[in-house]
């Protein structure tokens, strides 16, 4: 049989792993990416993984991205750090409701979660204050990432197994056939993060992603578990320098014009959201900074083809990295025709 040509836009988590799943069942591929590779969303992103998902096809995506994650765990620099993950809510009402009924979903998924009270978390998680939680989820199957290491892992094995990685090198997509740059393929994966909407929008394809602007800071501080308040709306992390944080405010913005520094106001949030829940903590912001998100109406992700040999691994709202080992895995099966895309991620579906 003879390879088929898979052209990939964009040299992200999710981009880099299609070209390397493609490469691995000798499709013949070329990458673009217009920058360095991990310079969009990825090399911004926290780091954090969980199969803690209520929805069937969330659950299946997860679940095998955490499989990958491990299997790659150990190659080159690139670690998968087993952490248990904490979401919480402070008051009753939505959130906490929303706990007890994902928490029920999920084990109905068979994940390894369970509800717990305050007492079970000061007795499991001594360095985290827990007086004022009502009720709390803990996620076993989960753990954090770097992902620059991902990054540089995912295009040494592309580059291994065959791809063409090309840098600094921007992409324009056309239709009838699927080209880039002028270049015919037999399909064209748009894995374009934030600005997968413009890319596909050069092709006349017009997809709903919305780009958005979120912020993280490194701060000193113990080792914790993985935590969310859905309550306040926060993450954190452990991390070697301390713990990586970032709330749930977020801006639209356009992705080629927007500020990468994080500002005072969400400096002093994350400092005094730190100070409440760590026991004896002491928080100096490191550094911090902003990326971009992208977003559709319905939060759940554009995953397959969108038109003729046009492909879109795109819409993640804050959870690509943790999706992406299956995410572009499952591009390659469908592009390849090994396995159909995912119903409920249907590009066309709006
Ligand atoms: C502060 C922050 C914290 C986050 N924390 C987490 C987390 O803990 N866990 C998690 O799962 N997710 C997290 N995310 C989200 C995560 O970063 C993204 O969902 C994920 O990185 C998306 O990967 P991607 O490959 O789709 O996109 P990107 O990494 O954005 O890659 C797309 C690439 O396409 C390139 N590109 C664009 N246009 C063109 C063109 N015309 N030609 C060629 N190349 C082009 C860009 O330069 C970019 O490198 C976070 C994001 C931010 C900003």
């Amino acid at each position: 049989m003879t390879a088929r040509s898979v052209a990939v836009v964009g040299g992200g988590a999710v981009g880099l792993t299609a070209a390397y799943d493609l490469a691995c069942r000798d499709a013949d591929v070329t990458l673009y990416e217009r920058d360095d590779l991990g310079a969009g969303s990825t090399s911004r992103a926290a780091g954090i993984a969980y199969d803690a998902y209520a929805e069937d096809v969330d659950v299946a995506l997860a679940e095998r991205a955490i499989e990958r994650f491990r299997s790659f765990s150990g190659e080159r620099d690139f670690r998968f750090a087993r952490t248990p993950y904490l979401w919480f809510a402070t008051e009753g009402g939505a959130a906490a409701g929303a706990i007890r009924e994902q928490v029920e979903r999920m084990r109905h998924h068979d994940r390894d979660v369970e509800l717990v009270d305050a007492e079970a978390i000061r007795r499991r998680f001594p360095v985290l204050r827990a007086d004022d939680v009502v009720v709390a989820g803990l996620a076993r199957t989960a753990g954090t990432v770097d992902p620059a290491g991902y990054v540089d892992l995912l295009a040494a094995k592309a580059r291994d197994a065959g791809a063409d990685v090309r840098t600094h090198t921007t992409a324009s997509v056309a239709l009838d056939p699927p080209r880039v740059n002028g270049a015919a393929y037999d399909a064209v994966v748009v894995a374009a993060g934030a600005w997968t909407g413009d890319v596909l929008a050069d092709a006349g394809v017009s997809v709903p992603v919305e780009p958005y602007r979120v912020q993280a800071a490194v701060a000193g501080g113990p080792a914790i578990p993985i935590l969310y308040d859905a309550t306040r709306e926060y993450y954190a992390r452990p991390h070697a320098q301390g713990i990586i944080a970032g709330d749930g405010v977020t801006t639209p913005v356009d992705p080629d014009d927007y500020d990468g520094e994080a500002d005072d106001a969400f400096r002093d949030r994350i400092v005094e959201r730190l100070r409440e829940r760590v026991v004896n903590a002491n928080v100096p912001i490191e550094r911090s900074w902003a990326g971009v998100c992208a977003r559709t109406p319905d939060n759940d992700p554009l995953l397959g083809e969108v038109a003729d040999g046009l492909y879109v691994g795109a819409g993640w709202n804050g959870h690509g990295l943790m999706r992406a080992p299956a995410a572009g895995e499952r591009l390659a099966e469908d592009v390849l025709g090994e396995r159909d895309g995912v119903g409920a991620f249907d590009p066309t579906r709006f």
